[in-house]
């Protein structure tokens, strides 16, 4: 096996291998920003005066500091080690140097990427960042072509998630505004119902279209038209008044696999359209079940109920599944030709970044056979088929600070087609400037009326920006490091399956279902237990074995993992069938026990994302070390 040694210089390493390279970055560029502040007017004598850090004061003061900076340092000592191989819990690994020292040399200089006139240069990176990691999935990422695509970095996945769904929400209404304001355009609906049934690039054409429209109107007419245009907009009604309006009208569905993560449900809940309305279809083998989501989609049809957004999950929370996003397409294709519009948002949150793996230097995507080499299993048909479909879905979540292994604060949100978000650009039209006047960069620097955020770091946005452009988004570079951790999932499987075999007399363990991506999971059944809760008892101790307890140091723990459940929702029959009498439970298992949470079997989770999970001869020590520490548990507790 070949593993790219340069991926040995772009973390910091296990043991803090590559400590010196962080520090010598780190200290060169303080000094840096230090001359940048000396030099700004250096005819401004010190204010500080020479002598003060001799005072008391400002003794006292430094004392202080340093002892609750001990404090602090010491506490972290009782942090969870993501940096170490042995942590194979969450979804989380040790950083990438380049963005760590681009976070930490933007930070003093404190950009706030809400708008360029505080954010001079982030900005512009923020909105490449979008634009490269555009191009990864096949967006079109050229800023001079209308219909490029437009992304921007949020907190994290969640708000990129709630992001889309607002976009959704405000281009399926807005139609409905053109409609009740007479707006005589051709392409707006003749009924309220009708237009709220349009797909959103036919909303986002004629949103286009008004704009060109009212804008070609003598100042004093457009300005009506856009009063009463805005007055009939949901954003200015809200839910209750907007419907109160339009009684034909109901609150539009989202569907999502039962797989989805929990973001989609405080989504639907902060946008104010209810639990009520997300609707979980039912999965098969943990991945999105299209048959049932299309019986779904024909009874709203047949009921005319409005459906708002079909998301699908590109590596999904819990087993890093990943749905058939291809065939979920072309569902939301035939629905469109029957009238029935609604979005596609894919939510690669935990997976966006594998994409980086399908793609040549010059952005051709890869085929099946060129991607594969090097693996045993992946990738998958349908993995291979959901990349290359994901330039025609609307919009996307894609994570930086989860397969990007970049530092906490770094989700992003795409839309194919940066007209789009024109819709969601806060106050527009009361302030009735043309922005579309300047290319690409000049209408996107007011981030901050587009994001669901106001101020928030350019440091992250910096930090986005350089790794990419050190580690390109493409099989090569940022590739490669995907590619490791697939190398080192299937390394993972074959290890699990052997430890399955050597515990067989103790407990029937089993890989439930093939990874798509780098997530394992082990189910467990102690032999001779046909009881659910007591499979469950079994794994939770496990998993208290398995977690960094804050009480104790730190070194006490061996490994640490997680845990998850699997339930007959996302499993779907046959796979929980299946299950179940692989681990020897009785086929009611999941519905036969009272209690909470005894409709669900609670299994090890694993994310085999570490850099540094396989050795130069692709073996993984550490692996054998878990699975050892695993037997050892299981003999000493069986
Ligand atoms: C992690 C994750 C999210 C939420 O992202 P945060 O960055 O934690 O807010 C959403 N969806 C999926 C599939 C995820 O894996």
């Amino acid at each position: 096996m070949d593993i790219d040694r340069e991926l040995n210089a772009c973390f910091i390493g296990p043991y803090g291998e590559n400590d010196q390279l962080l520090e010598s970055l780190t200290v060169e560029f303080l000094r840096d920003h230090v001359y940048w502040r000396r030099n700004l007017h250096p005819e401004d004598v010190p204010v500080i005066p020479t002598g003060a850090n001799r005072l008391p004061k400002f003794l006292a003061f430094e004392s202080r500091m340093r002892r609750e900076l001990h404090g602090l340092s010491a506490a972290l000592k009782r942090s969870v080690p993501f940096h170490s191989p042995r942590y194979i819990g969450h979804m989380v690994s040790d950083l990438l140097i380049p963005g760590l020292a681009a976070q930490m040399l933007a930070l003093p200089y404190n950009p706030n990427n809400v708008s360029a006139e505080s954010a001079p240069v982030t900005i512009d990176m923020e909105l490449k960042a979008g634009l490269q990691l555009a191009a990864m999935i096949g967006f079109v990422a050229d800023p001079t072509r209308e219909d490029c695509a437009f992304g921007h970095l949020t907190s994290g996945g969640t708000l990129a998630n709630v992001q889309g769904l607002r976009l959704a929400l405000a281009l399926k209404a807005f139609p409905v505004a053109l409609q009740a304001a007479s707006v005589p355009l051709p392409g707006v609906p003749d009924t309220a119902s009708a237009a709220f049934q349009l797909a959103p690039a036919a909303s986002v054409a004629l949103w286009t279209a008004w704009k060109q429209w009212r804008d070609a109107l003598p100042a004093k007419e457009a300005r009506e038209w856009s009063g009463r245009v805005e007055a009939q907009r949901l954003e200015q009604l809200g839910l209750a008044g907007f419907f109160a309006r339009h009684s034909g009208l109901r609150a539009p569905a989202v569907f999502a696999p039962s797989t989805a993560h929990y973001s989609w449900s405080k989504g639907c809940k902060l946008l104010g359209l209810g639990r009520d309305q997300l609707r979980l279809i039912p999965g098969k083998a943990m991945r999105l079940d299209l048959d049932a989501l299309s019986d779904a989609l024909d009874a709203c049809h047949a009921a005319g109920e409005p459906v708002l957004m079909a998301v699908g999950v590109l590596g999904s929370t819990e087993f890093g599944t990943i749905d058939p996003i291809s065939g979920l397409l072309d569902l939301r294709d035939r629905c469109t030709a029957r009238g029935q519009g609604f979005a596609v948002h894919v939510d690669a949150a935990w997976g966006g970044y594998l994409a980086s793996l399908f793609r040549e230097a010059d952005g051709a995507l890869r085929s099946r056979a060129a991607v594969a080499e090097g693996f045993a299993a992946f990738p998958a048909p349908h993995v291979q088929a959901a990349i290359e479909a994901l330039h025609r879905i609307d919009s996307i979540t894609i994570d930086p600070h989860k397969l990007g292994y970049l530092p906490y604060g770094a989700g992003a949100f795409l839309c194919r087609d940066q007209r789009a978000i024109d819709v969601l650009a806060e106050g527009a039209d009361y302030v009735f400037q043309p922005d579309d006047g300047g290319d690409f960069f000049a209408r996107h620097r007011s981030l901050g009326r587009y994001i669901p955020e106001g101020s928030k770091a350019g440091a992250n946005a910096a930090a986005v920006y350089v790794t990419h452009r050190v580690l390109p988004l493409d099989a090569s570079h940022f590739g490669e490091l995907q590619a490791l951790s697939l190398r080192a999932t299937e390394v993972f499987v074959a290890k699990a399956e052997a430890f399955c075999q050597r515990v067989a007399g103790r407990v029937q363990a089993l890989v439930p279902f093939h990874p798509d991506s780098n997530l394992v999971c082990l189910a467990f059944n102690p032999r001779g237990n046909a009881r659910l809760a007591d499979a469950n008892r079994f794994v939770r101790a496990l998993q208290r074995a398995l977690s960094a307890d804050p009480t104790r140091p730190l070194q006490l723990g061996e490994y640490f993992g997680s845990v998850t459940t699997l339930k007959r929702e996302a499993m779907g029959d046959a796979d929980t069938a299946r299950l179940l009498e692989a681990l020897d439970l009785p086929p009611d298992a999941l519905e036969a026990e009272p209690g909470e949470g005894n409709d669900r079997l609670v299994i090890l989770r694993h994310t085999l994302m570490n850099p540094f999970l396989l050795d130069e001869h692709g073996d993984s020590p550490v692996m054998d070390g878990y699975f050892a520490f695993l037997e050892r548990w299981i003999v000493d507790h069986s």
